[in-house]
């Protein structure tokens, strides 16, 4: 086995000698979810301090908006309206980050010779602005049929410089 996996397996042995989270419900007890990067460095666990249950996470190439990210969402909206016979009105925090690897798909030749190598087309995730990435992100799920107009959506930017998350977009329902 290699050493990353006997740590981890040892961490969660640990883990359950002290366990005492069987009883969680499966709605998160923030009533929010967060999409963000894969990066090892923006782990939303650490980032915001979360407890075990409570928030449910996304994580792709940059925390960006796409058809896979919305059929996600989607699944779980529904599943959350049947059992709360309700609207889903959680909170969908998106959380971008600084020195994103996503910044180097901006670049055309980058993007050339990955889609040349791999047949992946980043241009879709690739971000050469923060800002705008994030009201694009908001947009692409305003413009998604089925994306329930009554979530709230909130655009945020962690600098992994400082660890300090900076609110770019106010929560706001996607479609009021
Ligand atoms: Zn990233």
């Amino acid at each position: 086995m290699s050493d990353a996996i006997t740590t981890l397996l040892k961490r969660n042995r640990q883990f359950a000698d002290d366990f005492d989270a069987a009883d969680l419900p499966i709605l998160p007890k923030l009533n929010a979810m967060m999409l963000t990067c894969i990066d090892a460095r923006v782990d939303p666990a650490h980032v915001f301090a979360l407890s075990l249950g409570e928030v449910v996470t996304i994580r792709n190439n940059g925390g960006r908006v796409t058809p896979a990210v919305i059929d996600e969402i989607a699944a779980v909206s529904f599943m959350v309206a049947k059992m709360t016979g309700a609207a889903p009105t959680f909170d969908l925090a998106i959380v971008h980050h600084t020195q994103c690897g996503v910044e180097r798909f901006a670049d055309p030749d980058f993007q050339r010779a990955l889609k040349d190598n791999t047949g992946v087309d980043v241009s879709d995730v690739a971000i050469s602005d923060h800002d705008q990435s994030l009201h694009d992100d908001v947009q692409r799920l305003r413009d998604a049929a089925r994306m329930p107009g009554s979530i709230v959506v909130s655009g945020h930017l962690y600098d992994v410089a400082t660890g300090a998350v900076r609110q770019i977009i106010a929560p706001h329902s996607l479609r009021p």
